[in-house]
This record gives C-alpha cells, structure tokens and sequence, in this order.
C-alpha cells in the first residue's frame, strides 16, 4: 500500500519554524483587544499599534493556524464575489472604489513580503483557464477590468494557453501579472513577528469564551483571564459564531482542500505563474520552490477531512494532466473559510461598538489586510474608508439550513460546469 500522507500536518508547516506565544494567564489591560490570529487579526493588530494604540491579541490555537496558514497562497485583487456581482450591487463607481481598495490589500502583502523576507514570494503571475470553449465573454472581460479597474489582464487563445498548460481540458485563459504567489504560513508568522516587534502582545492557546459591554469598553474573557480594553475588533472567522453574535450569526463554513506531491520531473505545467480555472468549484494550483505541485479543490459544507482525501487529489491532478503519471502525494489538507451569504467581507461595528473584520471567503490574501487597514484606520480616527462595506452588512445566513441551501447550490453549479465542459469536449 502506497504511503501517502503524513496526517494533520500541511506542507507550509513542516516547512517553517514557529515562535511560541504564551497563553494569557491573568487579568491585563489593553486600548485595542484582537480576537482571532489570522491574517485579519494579525494586520488588524499590527496596524493599530503601529498608530500608537497599545494592542493585544487572543488567538485559541497557533497564530496562523487557521486558513490563513492553510490557504492556496494566490494573492490577486478583488473579493469572493465577482466583479460584476458587486456592479450590480452597489453600481459602477462604488465598485471602482471597493476593487481598489481591495488592490490596496495585494500592494500591502507585496509590499510587507519585499520589505521584510522577499524569501516567501514562490512565483508571479496567475493564470486563470477556461475548461470549455469561450463565447467572447472573456474579452469583453478583459476590456471591462483593464477600463473600469485599471487591472490589466492577458488574455491568451487556446493554443497559446496549451503552450503553458499542456492539458486538452483547457481552451482560453487571461493572465493577471499582478498577482503572484507566497507561503501563506510564513507570511503569517511574518506579520505576528512585525506586531510583536511594534508592540503587540500575542497570547497563543488563548480561546476567548465571551466579549460583553463593560463601562467604556469592553472585558473580553477567556479560561485563563481577561482583557479590559477600550475597543474589541472580531477576527475568528467562522471558527467561533458564539463569541459575537452579529458577524458570528452571519457566517457559513465552507471547506477545500489541498494536496501537495513529492518533487515532481514534469513537462506539463510550463509556467511559474499560478493557476486557476473559472468552474464554481474549480482547480487552483501552482508549482512550489522544490518541483513540487501544490494542487488545491473542491468545495463543500460538509466540514469533515475525507479519508480518501489523497486519492481524491491525484485523481484531480491526473484528470487535468495524465502526463504526470500518479504522482504520490506528501501532504493533504482541509481549511475551512467563512463566508457571508452575499459573498463579500465583513467590515464594520455594531450597535455596542464591536467591530468585526471576517467573512473573506476564498479570496482572503489580500482582503485580510485590506480590512486590517481599514479598521486600524477607523479605530485611530485617521478615516471612515471602512463604511464603503455598510451595503454588504452581516445578515442571518439560516444557520443549519443556510448550509444545506450552499451545498445543494454548489452541486447544482458543479452540475452546470459539467455540461458546459461536456459541450466543448
Ligand atoms: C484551503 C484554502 C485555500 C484558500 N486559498 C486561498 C488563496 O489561494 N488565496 C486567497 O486569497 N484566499 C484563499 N483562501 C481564503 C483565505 O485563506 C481566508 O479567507 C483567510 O485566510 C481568512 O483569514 P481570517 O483571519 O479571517 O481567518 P483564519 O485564518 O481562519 O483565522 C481565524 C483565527 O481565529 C482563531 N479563533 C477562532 N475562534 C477563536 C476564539 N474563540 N478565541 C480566539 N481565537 C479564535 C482561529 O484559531 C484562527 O487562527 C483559502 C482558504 C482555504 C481554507
């Protein structure tokens, strides 16, 4: 029997080396309190103190443990919700302000990486594939991002796309030169480093139980202690919905999957770019520093690790690229993100005066810091930028049944994928 993964341990953490942070283990205060170590928090944290607000952050597990260090490691503009989902939303100009202020978050990440350890970049350029005929929707695509959104797009026609990606499963694709790829792990231990060198204090193993209105502010308690501070900003994603209920309530889970090969001697993928396609649930993949092909997929609600979960990813590979043979597969993985029902982040305060920072979904890289900014931006007076996000407000997402409705509409959009690849076959 082939030996394939080495359980609960993603690639990224066995290739990094993690600082610890003590638990919190007393009663402390703090101006600005940070809930949840991810990406959201860890920027959220880093750039409240860098404006002089004295901050500290709880996290229940590892900084970066969470999908944050679990994720894809693509880092392009835009949100989980498409562009023209937003256009219809909120209009064009609302929409050119949104899509930049999400660029604000890939400059934020490219800039913290070239700043600090340009060791984290793995590739540049994405390239995202169509997997049956276009109809002339992708160039009019690419007119409408490079006129209304300033982000220049390639666009290349089959052949030139079979040239990159030698795969019969692919027709046309457009390539973002802005966008690149990096060890999402190691940029979150990065961005917890730069905090505590700013200032912050991090406690790791500290689960919060409860954040209640308490004077002026706020107490924030978990098993070992409690933090009084003056603002609470909620960055736990969906891993914890009780501990604030407007944005916790707000919330669907939802999983995928990557898998990582041994060193791979291939001719197949013929670009250092990364890769995606533009099904529903699609394939998202890239080669990482020592040939090895991290290949990420699938989408469920169904929140647990399948057992066969190896065997599931080769196949995918192989489906793409029967040319790889059946590569063995190191390491495989879940991440679970949160999502809002209307697909874009989470950014504001509450009736209390709870601010939240949540719900980035599988576009998370450069929303993370974007939020970051913008709520550090809020809370130290400097703007109010964070109101752009008022008409995408935390809505009830049915609890239970809201998962069920996410899990019977990805079928049936991975039904529709189906047929269209089936047409162009
Ligand atoms: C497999 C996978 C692939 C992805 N690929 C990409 C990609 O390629 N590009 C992209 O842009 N996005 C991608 N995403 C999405 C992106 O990773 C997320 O949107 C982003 O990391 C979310 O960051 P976060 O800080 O909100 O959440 P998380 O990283 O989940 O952090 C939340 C943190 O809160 C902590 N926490 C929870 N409850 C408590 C509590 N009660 N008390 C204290 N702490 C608590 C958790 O331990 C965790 O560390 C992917 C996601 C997954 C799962």
């Amino acid at each position: 029997m082939r030996q394939d993964i080495k359980p609960a341990e993603s690639w990224y953490e066995a290739t990094v080396s993690r600082e610890g942070y003590e638990p919190l283990r007393r009663s402390i205060e703090a101006e600005v309190c940070v809930v949840g170590g991810g990406f959201a928090g860890l920027v959220t944290a880093l750039e409240c103190q860098r404006r002089g607000l004295r901050t500290v952050l709880l996290e229940g597990s590892r900084v970066a443990c969470g999908a944050s260090g679990r994720n894809g490691g693509f880092v392009s503009s835009g949100f989980a919700l498409g562009v023209e989902g937003i256009l219809s939303k909120v209009g064009r100009e609302a929409a050119k302000e949104l899509y930049a202020l999400s660029r604000s978050g890939t400059d934020y990440v490219r800039d913290t990486i070239n700043a600090h350890d340009p060791s984290l970049l793995n590739g540049r350029g994405m390239r995202v594939a169509l997997r049956h005929r276009d109809t002339g929707g992708l160039k009019s695509y690419t007119e409408m991002m490079s006129r209304d959104f300033g982000e220049p797009l390639h666009y290349s026609g089959v052949e030139e796309t079979r040239l990159h990606l030698v795969s019969t499963r692919y027709f046309e694709s457009l390539v973002s030169e802005n966008a690149f790829h990096i060890h999402p792990l190691a940029y979150g231990l990065l961005l917890a480093r730069l905090a505590v060198q700013a200032g912050v204090t991090i406690h790791e193993n500290t689960l919060v139980n409860s954040s209640t209105r308490e004077g002026t502010g706020f107490v924030v308690a978990t098993d070992g202690g409690q933090v009084h501070a003056r603002h609470v900003v909620h960055c736990v994603s969906s891993l914890s919905p009780h501990v604030h209920r407007p944005s916790g309530r707000a919330m669907l889970p939802v999983a995928t999957y990557v898998a990582v090969t041994n060193p791979l001697q291939q001719n197949v993928i013929r670009t250092s770019a990364a890769i995606a396609d533009t099904r529903r649930a699609g394939d998202y993949y890239r080669l990482v520093n020592d040939g090895r092909l991290l290949w990420g997929g699938r989408i469920t609600t169904r929140i647990s690790e399948p057992s066969r979960l190896a065997a599931l990813m080769r196949g995918d590979m192989m489906a793409v690229y029967p040319g790889l043979g059946a590569p063995r597969i190191d390491y495989a993985w879940a991440g679970l993100m949160g999502y809002a029902i209307h697909k874009m982040p989470l950014i504001g305060r509450d009736a209390e005066g709870q601010w939240f920072a949540t719900a980035f979904g599988g576009h998370g890289v450069n929303t993370t810091a974007m939020a970051g900014l913008l709520v550090a931006r809020g809370l130290a007076g400097e703007d109010d930028a964070w109101r752009r996000f008022t008409p995408f407000a935390p809505r009830w997402a049915f609890g239970q049944l809201g998962r069920l409705g996410v899990q019977g509409s990805y079928w049936w959009m991975q039904a529709q994928d189906r047929w269209e690849e089936a047409k162009s076959a």
